[in-house]
């Protein structure tokens, strides 16, 4: 057997990180054990499902490298293959037409409300055939649900989960509109996509039952399902927009990786060891549906920071200059090739520092414009008279300096030692001069990327 997932988001809005683990999961467990991960789009909600959100969807996929093995199927596309296996299961007598009309049903809720049971159709055409009035009548087509026994789902993270027969009801597949309904349409498309494990939140584990009503009816083999703990804010309330950033572009826009993102929603919920760390690879082969807790987990957005940085030191120079260009032309900064060039050799020492892209993009903006830099507060209270003075000194100093990293260090510690100050008394001014601020990568790095006449203006400037 291929294993085959699918990752079935409702375009109804952004793509939010619950999701986002929802399709690492079923990408994942395709993945280790050599299968295929596909997506659906179910947007047979018309009036809820837009265009815009589809695009974001596959935006955000694609920016979490988890896009899908095959061309997206769009669900509603598929609706009269839906409605042919409606009349399929009525062919078989495993389905019933029913003309209950809206005043019927809404007659059987209040009873219903009344006796204290829950809403149930009362399966009045279960056994009944139309009269004449019924002629020409638009009917739904409802699953005739077993009336006895159980339904027992082996659920690969909830293990054993059950529910009397008698529970269930006779819900309707095909609207007397001709249209699917939404559980029934999910279960022609996972039978059809060849799906074998259902990986989804576990809000859809009550819709389980219900789904197996349809695979059972048209003797289809179920697939396995596996339900996972959906995603909380740190306070245990439902993750939302006040917790903090929650659609997946928005931990983009923010400056996290996507590497970074996939591993802390790995961690979030599934674990091996204490594993922290884990890049792609590393999680296909390790990943496992029975290491994924049953319990909610909780959105920590420190700690997802904190990988961020561990991912950040180690991503290749050249993109992250990259996306640091970007954030600071969005930012409006103005810079020219010059200033590229000086935020690619500073580098492998801002990326030590930051933690996110836009931490990376604030400490590289005085490097990438030209000119001196806008100062800090905490700068400019540095630059007394003294050390005006001593960037004047500097100023003539470094005229002649060697202009290579490691010389400028050399160059630098001859002169403190030469005048008898610390070198931190030179670095300081220096730093405020060069970059604006009290923070910087090594200093004799910031020369050496800004380059000597760039140097000198600025340490001019500041002296003046
Ligand atoms: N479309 C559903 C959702 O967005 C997922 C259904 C499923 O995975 O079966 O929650």
């Amino acid at each position: 057997m291929t294993v085959r997932t699918r990752f079935a988001p409702s375009p109804t809005g952004y793509l939010h990180i619950g999701g986002a683990r929802t399709a690492l999961f079923n990408f994942l467990f395709a993945r280790r054990h050599k299968g295929a991960y596909l997506l659906r789009i179910e947007d047979t909600d018309r009036e809820r499902s837009t265009k815009e959100a589809v695009d974001q969807i596959l935006e955000s996929l694609e920016w979490l490298g988890l896009t899908p093995d095959e061309p997206p199927v769009f669900q509603a596309s598929r609706e009269a293959r839906h409605a042919e296996i409606a009349h399929a299961l009525l062919a078989m007598g495993k389905a019933y037409r029913c003309w209950a009309t809206p005043e019927e049903l809404a007659q059987m809720r209040e009873q219903a409300a009344a006796e204290g049971r829950p809403p149930r159709y009362d399966r009045r055409w279960r056994d009944r055939e139309p009269g004449p009035e019924q002629e020409g009548k638009p009917f739904a087509i409802r699953i005739k649900a077993p009336l006895e026994g159980e339904t027992v789902v082996q659920d690969l993270v909830q293990g054993e989960v059950r529910v009397r027969n008698s529970e269930l009801d006779d819900m309707i597949i095909l609207r007397s509109d001709g249209t699917p309904t939404y559980l029934h349409a999910v279960v022609v498309d996972d039978h059809d996509m060849e799906i074998t494990h259902v990986i989804r939140g576990d809000d859809h584990l009550t819709n389980t039952f219900r789904q197996c009503m349809v695979y059972d009816a048209m003797g289809w083999r179920r697939p396995h399902f596996a339900h996972i703990p959906l995603i909380h804010g740190a306070d245990g309330a439902k993750l939302s927009k006040r917790h903090g950033a929650v659609s997946v572009l928005d931990f983009r826009d923010q400056g996290y990786l996507p590497e970074a993102v996939c591993n802390y929603l790995l961690r979030l919920g599934w674990g091996h060891g204490d594993e922290e760390v884990v890049p792609r690879e590393r999680a296909i082969e390790l990943f496992d549906l029975k290491d994924v807790g049953r319990a909610p987990s909780r959105m920590d957005y420190a700690k997802l920071t904190h990988l961020n940085g561990i991912y950040l030191r180690q991503a290749d120079d050249a993109r992250l200059t990259r996306a640091v260009l970007e954030t600071l032309a969005r930012r409006g900064v103005l810079f020219g090739t010059d200033g590229a060039k000086r935020v690619a050799m500073l580098m492998p020492d801002l990326k030590e520092r930051a933690r996110t892209i836009e931490e990376l993009a604030g400490s590289a903006a005085f490097a990438a414009h030209e000119g001196p830099p806008v100062m800090d507060a905490k700068a400019l209270a540095l630059l007394t008279p003294e050390a005006k003075a001593r960037l004047a000194d500097l100023a003539e100093f470094l005229a002649d300096a060697p202009w290579e990293k490691a010389d400028l260090e050399h160059w630098l510690r001859d002169y403190a030692e030469v005048k008898q100050v610390k070198l931190k008394d030179v670095a300081q001014p220096l730093r405020v001069a060069l970059s604006g601020s009290t923070t910087s990568p090594p200093i004799n790095a910031v020369l050496w990327a800004l380059g000597r006449d760039e140097s000198l203006l600025r340490i001019n400037a500041a002296a003046a």
